[in-house]
């Protein structure tokens, strides 16, 4: 498999350090809202990542991590702390606003069927793990205090600059003057890891620790929660191209310098769904999230089909005409499938095979989901492959693409139109059987006006929908 890492800059073979087993870190949500559509469709990426990785043979071990502490609005430590202001914003704990919002992200999952990863911890749950890092981070001179908290020294890193290709000149001059320089800092870039002398005198989530009551920076929860589940070596890390500096870049840096040699082999990244006006964001306009498209008339499964008729590499452009046409595309494909019906003709191994490594190969192509969904529609389209082998294809492919293809209640069919068309076709076949070519002629003609396609064959009749209004 192909995988493009951020860190090489290229498209890469796929190794993991086992065999067998491939262990996945990808960064979770800050539950202090809800995921908006761009959230969702970099766990999207994830999912076929991951899905695709077990289609290929992999065990996969994942971890996410869900944040409900020490993530500022911005990522460079500084802002207000994004907990704190949505417990505000609501009137409720920051400890209600976490569950809420936790739980609202885990149904988005269900929603776009989304694989749980095995393994989500609560960034407030490892306090004890931080500490350790960072206890040893300043015993071998890696971190400091200063002003009461505790920072990472970039300078004392290796390449620290490695995986987001940046450089400090470049960095400095996007530093905007109106965000408050941390004096205590020796180097503009260096990030804190632990904080007491918080800005926020009413910080909900403080812990004792050596340096002082307080509680952890961002970066370090994803770090300490990878290891303590993951172990020292990590195949794949995964978030959104905003995460690469400083989340990840951050990251990379605290656990080499902890661990002492290499920690993660491939850092893989999703990029943006944009809305209209650019960077989608909660603060401007329409705030984006499933349960709105859902309130529209969306399926959710629609806007996963809609992610994946592009590569995960480039932005998308979010508009609710996009939207339309995948929704229109996604009942096409449903409505085709549900013409193969079950029979009882055998699975063809041999063609089956040949698709199989069509559908595996777009996946090894650094995860080339629309290239996937072209081999799908070849597989229905294909007149040289029988009903039960387009369904156990339709069937083996849909492990990854999670689109429910062959599940019955997402038809927009009803069955009153299914039973019209069955008994158009029965009225067809006797009037063929009296010879009655004219009558048979205008039952075809009247169901085309209908959308509907037939071919008689050895087997019967057949019927496509091809177009439902
Ligand atoms: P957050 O909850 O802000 O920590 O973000 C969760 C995930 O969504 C991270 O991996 C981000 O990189 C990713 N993300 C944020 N905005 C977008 C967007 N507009 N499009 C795609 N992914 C995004
Ligand atoms: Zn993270």
């Amino acid at each position: 498999m192909k995988i493009y890492n951020t860190l090489s800059k290229s498209a890469e073979k796929f190794v993991p350090h086992n065999e067998k087993e491939v262990k996945m870190y990808t960064c979770g949500p800050t539950v202090y809202d809800y995921a908006h559509i761009g959230n969702l469709r970099t766990y999207i990426f994830e999912d076929i990542l991951e899905k695709t990785l077990s289609y290929i043979g992999y065990d996969v071990k994942r971890v996410m991590n869900v944040t409900d502490v020490g993530h500022m609005t911005s990522d460079a430590d500084t802002g207000d702390d994004k907990m704190l202001s949505g417990a505000k914003r609501e009137g409720k704990s920051v400890y209600e606003i976490a569950d809420f919002y936790t739980e609202a992200f885990f149904s988005d999952l269900l929603k776009l069927n989304i694989k749980k990863p095995d393994i989500i911890k609560k960034a407030s749950d490892h306090i004890d793990q931080y500490i350790n890092i960072i206890s040893k981070l300043l015993e071998k001179g890696y971190a400091y205090t200063a002003g009461g908290n505790v920072y990472f020294d970039i300078s004392k890193a290796k390449d620290y600059y490695k995986l987001s290709g940046k450089n400090e000149k470049d960095l400095l001059v996007g530093v905007r003057d109106d965000v408050e320089e941390d004096k205590n800092k020796r180097n503009p870039f260096d990030f804190g890891l632990w904080f007491t002398s918080s800005k926020f005198d009413n910080q909900a989530l403080k812990w004792d620790s050596p340096w002082g009551t307080g509680y952890p920076g961002w970066h370090i929860e994803c770090s300490g929660i990878s290891i303590k589940y993951l172990g020292e070596y990590l195949d794949i890390h995964c978030g959104g191209v905003d995460n690469i500096f400083p989340h990840h870049t951050n990251e990379i840096a605290q656990s080499e310098a902890y661990l002492g040699h290499k920690w993660c082999n491939y850092w893989v990244h999703g990029e943006f769904l944009n809305d209209e006006t650019g960077k989608m964001s909660k603060s401007k306009g329409e705030f984006l999230i499933l349960s709105l498209l859902e309130s529209k008339g969306y399926n959710p499964l629609v806007y996963r089909f809609f992610c994946l008729g592009s590569h995960y590499r480039k932005q998308l452009a979010f508009s609710y005409n996009s939207l339309d046409i995948a929704s229109n595309s996604y009942d096409k494909l449903l409505n085709r499938i549900k013409n193969i019906k079950a029979d009882d003709s055998e699975v063809d191994a041999l063609k089956s095979k040949v698709y199989k490594d069509k559908f595996k190969a777009a996946l090894e192509d650094d995860l080339n989901t629309s290239n996937a969904l072209t081999i799908l529609f070849e597989v229905i389209k294909d007149n040289d492959l029988n009903n039960n082998t387009k369904r156990y294809l339709i069937e083996d492919f849909d492990k990854v693409l999670s689109l429910d293809l062959l599940k019955d209640d997402n038809s927009i069919v009803d069955s009153e139109f299914i039973s019209e068309i069955e008994a158009l076709i029965a009225e067809r076949n006797v009037a063929k059987n009296e010879k009655n070519y004219a009558k048979a002629d205008e039952i075809r003609d009247c169901l085309l006006s209908m959308g509907v396609i037939i071919s008689d064959g050895s087997e019967g009749t057949k019927y496509e929908i091809k177009d439902v209004a």
